[in-house]
């Protein structure tokens, strides 16, 4: 018998911490930190583990790493891409490299992975459960030019990304708007390690001249095989389109250029309370625009019927905020924090 526990990730948008214990093994999957400030999760209740799986580099998924003295030093499991992007050093003894696609052996337990379409290197995780199988998506999208996703195999209990709740809106349609927003120039801001090669492609395409802030150009070099003009703080001019990170302002180009004038912001994440992007967007001196990196709705009815799950967990998400979402699951709908899978 296997059981889930979410240490973190239930009910709200927050660090993804899930444990799986399997067969005498205790697994954890993902080792987020909160994203508000001074939020952090409950590490010190989790224990000894045995493995921790990673399935991106972004911060609500590792962001306590450097905590891993907490939960007993275990060995990671993670692709190349996400330990390259990862802030936090592990030590080589304790990385493991998993593939993007297929299968790899987690302590006698065969895990298969397929690519999440979310992050480069970002994966989801199955294992096979007496119950009859359990999905961890991380974080998923479907919409990615850049990064392809793989179908998810069948499992009674899927564990999904539900970030966005109801939002059942394209990206083609999202893409429009912002392209029309950055008209006459603007700062587009995104985080490290996510969709900056769509955004530099979309702009692109829209016949604009885009710039990047060096990491963006590198992940539009690596994942389009294009080079891209690359722009700094001194270089940076007000009419320019320019691809940043520091999604809300808080690092990266996005965070110097907010102390220059006349530059127009675009943000398009999630954004805590507790960041620089938060007031501007609330005084109308920046503008928030969707930009799809998670499911729509329609994802998750969609993925919940193809891989025939008897129970769905709606991850990342208020539940009560997505009242089409808890119709369409129905008797699927779980929220449990604890349950045999
Ligand atoms: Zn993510």
């Amino acid at each position: 018998m296997a059981r889930l526990t979410a240490i973190s990730g239930l009910n709200r948008k927050s660090a993804a911490l899930f444990l799986v214990e399997i067969g005498g093994r205790r697994i954890l999957f993902d080792f987020g930190d909160g994203l508000e400030p001074g939020e952090h999760p409950d590490i010190a209740s989790i224990g000894k583990v045995d493995a921790l799986c990673l399935s991106h580099a972004h911060e609500d998924h590792i962001g306590s790493l450097m905590r891993l003295g907490d939960v007993g030093m275990p060995p990671v499991f993670a692709t190349r891409r996400c330990f390259d992007d990862s802030p936090a050093s592990i030590a080589p003894a304790d990385r493991c490299e998993i593939p993007q696609q297929g299968q790899f052996d987690l302590l006698g337990i065969p895990i298969t992975v397929g690519r999440s379409g979310h992050a480069p290197g970002g994966v989801w995780f199955h294992l096979p459960t007496d119950l009859g199988g359990f999905i961890y998506s991380g974080d998923v999208s479907a919409e990615s030019n850049s990064m392809p996703m793989d179908p998810m195999p069948p499992a009674a209990t899927l564990l999904i990304d539900a970030s966005y709740g109801d939002r059942d809106s394209l990206l083609s349609d999202q893409k429009q708007q912002m392209i029309a927003q950055a008209k006459g120039g603007a700062v587009v801001c995104c985080p490290p390690a996510g969709r900056g090669a769509d955004m530099v492609d979309t702009f692109r395409q829209a016949g604009y001249d885009v710039k990047a802030e060096a990491i963006i150009a590198r992940e539009y070099q690596t994942a389009m095989g294009q080079a891209v003009p690359v722009v700094n703080v001194q270089s940076a001019r007000p009419d320019d389109v320019i691809v940043t990170t520091g999604s809300n302002g808080e690092e990266g180009l996005s965070a110097a250029l907010l102390q220059r004038e006349g530059f127009r912001f675009l943000f398009s994440s999630h954004v805590p309370k507790g960041c620089p992007a938060y007031p501007l967007i609330a005084s109308k001196r920046a503008q928030w625009l969707p930009w799809n990196v998670h499911p729509r709705l329609r994802d998750i009815l969609i993925w919940a019927d193809q891989c025939r799950a008897d129970r769905v967990i709606p991850a990342f998400l208020d539940v009560t905020t997505a009242p089409k979402l808890m119709s369409g699951l129905g008797s699927r709908l779980a929220l449990e924090r604890e349950m045999e899978i």
